[in-house]
């Protein structure tokens, strides 16, 4: 069965003006678009043709992983926001935040560096283990913790592509935006049902 893109959880002119309608028309249009059909492209006769991304992303490499793990990267994030957000978690997920980071501004504070200091094209992500412990790592290019056995609950987009219609080079100043639009009800999800 081939892999299509999901649609968007909000209209494409509703994260404005923190992530413009004219980022998501080439981010999730264009980009995102091209890994779709990318990966159903390169699995034809190989052992990931029938696979799904979850699979693909742990044990596939070169172009079938980067492009299968692009599309589950990219589907994930755009699911993890929404116009007006909530400012900051509650719940389980605010405690398990608290008992890792200390504070949710130091979470925000560890969290926005990894992103804003990721060298190159990549991802800053939050993950729980086995036992529920958070985590923040950087993953290069398509990169997904997955890959180590981790449980991913959020993640920045911090490919160029994402942010320099609307911020050119003030990577930054795009982390610092994205805050506002944050479902953190969808990452309480993803923290309490992983
Ligand atoms: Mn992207």
């Amino acid at each position: 069965m081939a892999i299509v893109l999901p649609p968007l959880p909000y209209a494409k002119d509703a994260l404005e003006p923190y992530i413009t309608a004219q980022t998501i028309d080439f981010h999730y249009g264009k980009h995102h678009q091209t890994y779709v059909d990318n990966i159903n492209k390169m699995v034809v006769g190989t052992p990931f043709e029938g696979a799904t991304l979850e699979e693909i992303i742990k044990k596939a490499e070169g172009g079938i992983f980067n492009n299968g793990a692009q599309v589950w990267n990219h589907t994930f994030y755009w699911n993890q926001f929404k116009p007006k957000a909530d400012a900051e978690p509650t719940g389980k997920l605010a405690d398990a935040i608290k008992a890792s980071f200390g504070s949710f501004a130091e979470f925000k504070e560890k969290f926005a560096a990894s992103a804003v200091t990721l060298f190159g094209a990549g991802w800053a992500w939050l993950s729980k283990d086995a036992s529920g412990k958070l985590s923040i790592t950087q993953e290069s290019n398509a990169g997904n913790p997955m890959r180590h056995g981790l449980f991913p609950i959020l993640t920045f987009d911090v490919w160029e592509h994402a942010y320099y219609l609307m911020n050119q080079n003030r990577r930054a100043e795009h982390v610092g935006n994205i805050w506002n639009i944050i479902n953190w009800t969808e990452v309480e999800t993803r923290y309490t049902q992983g």
